[in-house]
């Protein structure tokens, strides 16, 4: 087929080169993953089961697409008592995961020109969208600030490009992939910034129930007017596959973003709505289990990466650690994960899609067993490659 009949902007766009990774080392039994964003948890029976009420009770009818209004009640509750939002339940959106939520959040926001900040290493889908949009994206890379992003980078990011009007920022707190939280402090820091440009923040929150040791602070506290939320199930209760996001924003920006939502996908599944009621209403206490394993998890990585040699930032959240590799390797991350993976059978991420080809990621969400083999593939490999240096 000749390409020149599809839209340039899509064009653009690559394939996932992380599912792409991932995919291709699946081919071999013997690799051990730590590559995709998965929780290695099951859902919690309480929600299983209202899925299946739902299935026999025949919910199998068109939603209202806003979503059910018990669910954006439940919503409205669960995360004001969670998080400190005040959303009420005509200030939600119920999204096909958190993925349509972004996506949707960015077609209502902006229009084609709109350039809008993308703090770096980040989760790949944000690019995506902004180049799907027609938007000017401005990459500024936080690895110097240990991945947090300050009032100053922003100033210089508008300051740099002062032909492109710059309306927004796609925030993600906690953060995927370095692992970071942002403290009250630094979000209290970058609200005046954002709000003297009129800079509208997309804050990507579905990290937010896995933080260690401090709790998730949502910049939707300090900038009500311009934030949009986004949230969902797919972390805090092992749903990836159910596909149940959240936005939440002020009254008029949701009434927007429904029609986007509404002329796109209709409405997230009524069996998914039922099943995520139940886990807003019963299942604030899910996802303490997992916390307490991705902790133990989160300690014993970070530590076995710094001891290979690798440059660790404390990863306050979420369940990955970034982690930059030894100069004295001489390999960049694809370097890195090709050979970890042909010699070593063990499967990490590049940190090249992220935005920086100096780290890998490891996503702990996995067995210890998994882990402990992982790290003592790490070490190994270290210590091959400079006894085949001296
Ligand atoms: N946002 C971030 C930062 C993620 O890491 C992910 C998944 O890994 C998503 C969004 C996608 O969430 P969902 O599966 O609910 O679409």
């Amino acid at each position: 087929m000749e390409l020149d009949s599809i839209n340039p902007y899509v064009l653009k766009v690559m394939p996932s080169a992380m599912r792409k990774f991932d995919h291709d080392i699946s081919s071999d039994p013997k690799i051990i993953k730590l590559t995709l964003g998965e929780p290695n948890f099951n859902v919690p029976d309480h929600i299983k089961q209202a899925a299946i009420d739902a299935i026999n009770h025949n919910e199998s009818h068109y939603p209202y697409y806003w979503g059910y209004q018990p669910l954006r009640e439940a919503a409205s509750t669960y995360y004001q008592a969670k998080f400190g939002y005040h959303y009420s339940a005509d200030q939600i959106l119920v999204t096909v995961g958190a993925t349509e939520a972004v996506a949707s959040a960015v077609k209502t926001l902006f229009k084609p020109g709109d350039a809008v900040i993308i703090p770096t290493p980040a989760y790949p889908l944000y690019n995506a969208l902004t180049t799907l949009n027609e938007l000017n994206t401005i990459l500024v890379d936080t690895s110097d600030d240990d991945f947090i992003l300050t009032p100053t980078k922003v100033e210089q990011a508008i300051a740099d490009h002062p032909d492109w009007d710059v309306k927004g920022l796609i925030l993600n707190d906690p953060n995927n992939p370095t692992g970071v939280a942002y403290t009250e402090e630094q979000i209290n820091a970058l609200a005046p910034v954002l709000k003297k440009n009129g800079i509208w923040v997309i804050s990507d929150e579905i990290y937010g129930e896995l933080t260690y040791g401090q709790k998730h602070y949502s910049i939707s506290k300090v900038l009500p007017d311009q934030t949009v939320v986004i949230n969902g199930l797919s972390k805090s209760h092992a749903m990836t596959g159910y596909r149940l996001g959240l936005v939440f924003g002020p009254s008029g920006f949701i009434d927007e973003i429904a029609k986007v939502h509404q002329y796109t996908v209709t409405a997230a599944a009524s069996i998914v709505q039922y099943a995520a009621i139940e886990a807003l209403t019963h299942g604030q206490d899910d996802s303490k289990p997992m916390l307490k394993e991705y902790q133990k998890r989160r300690d014993f990585v970070a530590k076995e990466m710094a001891e290979a040699g690798f440059g660790v930032v404390h990863p306050g959240g979420a369940f990955y650690v970034f982690a930059k590799i030894p100069a004295d390797l001489q390999m960049n991350s694809w370097d890195f994960v090709n050979t970890l993976a042909k010699e070593y059978h063990i499967g990490l991420m590049p940190g090249d899609p992220f935005g920086d080809n100096e780290y890998v990621r490891i996503s702990y969400a996995a067995s210890d067993e998994a882990l402990a083999a992982a790290m003592k593939a790490v070490k190994q490999l270290v210590a091959d490659d400079s006894a085949q240096t001296t």
